[in-house]
C-alpha cells in the first residue's frame, strides 16, 4: 500500500488489539465527497498529537498559501491554545492531544467549499494527500479510542446540536447505504497496517 503519511514520525498511530463489533454493521454513505457535504464532518475542528500539530506549523506558511478568506492565515490562531514548541512538547509528555480552532464555524483548515488546506498542499506537492492530516480526520468515521478499532456515532450528533443541522453521513439516515468496511478501504488499511490485516477484517465480518 503507498502511504507516505505513515512513513511520517509526527503521525501517531495507535495499535489496534480488537475491533469493535459495530465496525461491521456500519452504514456509511457511499461515495464520501465533499461537494455534497462540503467537509460537514469537520465543522467542530479535531484533536491531534502535538507532534501533528508541529508538523503543520512547520509548514505554516505552505499550509497559508492553500488557504482562502473564509479562514484564518493567522498561525496564532489555528490551535484552540497557544501551540508553542514549549506547550507542544509538555502536551506529548503528558500524552496529550491538542485541537484544531474552529474558526468561521468549521475546522481552521477547512475552506469554503469544503476542501482541507492540509490535503490541498499535500496534493500540490505531489506527496501523499495524508501527509499532513492529523490520524484522527484521516480515519473518520472510525476512530481507535484504548487499543479498540470502533466508529465514530456520536460526531454527527454532535454536529446536529452545534449546528442545528442533519448530518450528511448519519449512520441511521437515507445515505448510509454501504458497509463502512467496504467505503473506507484505504483508511482502514491505514490504520491496521496492512492490506493482509484488512482482509482479515474483512474476511471476520459476519455479514456481507
Ligand atoms: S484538519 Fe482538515 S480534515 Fe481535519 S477536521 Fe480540519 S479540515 Fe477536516
Amino acid at each position: 500500500m503507498s502511504n507516505g503519511a505513515s512513513g511520517n514520525p509526527a503521525t501517531v498511530k495507535p495499535v489496534i488489539r480488537r475491533v469493535d463489533p459495530a465496525v461491521f454493521g456500519f452504514r456509511f454513505t457511499k461515495n464520501c465527497d465533499i461537494r455534497l457535504c462540503k467537509g460537514q464532518c469537520c465543522r467542530t475542528g479535531i484533536i491531534m498529537a502535538p507532534s501533528e500539530a508541529a508538523r503543520i506549523l512547520a509548514h505554516k506558511e505552505a499550509v497559508m498559501e492553500m488557504m482562502d478568506d473564509t479562514q484564518t492565515r493567522d498561525s496564532s490562531r489555528w490551535f484552540d491554545e497557544p501551540a508553542t514548541p514549549e506547550r507542544l512538547k509538555q502536551l506529548e509528555t503528558e500524552g496529550k492531544e491538542i485541537a484544531s480552532a474552529v474558526h468561521n464555524h468549521k475546522c481552521v483548515f477547512l475552506d469554503a467549499i469544503g476542501a482541507c488546506a492540509l490535503q490541498k498542499l499535500a496534493l500540490k506537492e505531489g506527496t501523499h494527500r495524508w501527509a499532513y492530516k492529523p490520524y484522527h480526520c484521516i480515519l473518520f468515521p472510525f476512530l481507535v479510542e484504548e487499543g479498540t478499532l470502533s466508529v465514530d456515532l456520536e460526531h454527527g450528533d454532535n454536529i446536529r446540536a452545534r449546528y442545528n443541522e442533519e448530518f450528511f453521513c448519519d449512520h441511521r439516515g437515507p445515505n448510509a447505504i454501504a458497509r463502512g468496511i467496504d467505503v473506507c478501504r484505504e483508511e482502514l488499511m491505514y490504520a491496521l497496517g496492512s492490506y493482509p490485516a484488512y482482509e482479515a477484517l474483512q474476511g471476520s465480518a459476519p455479514e456481507k
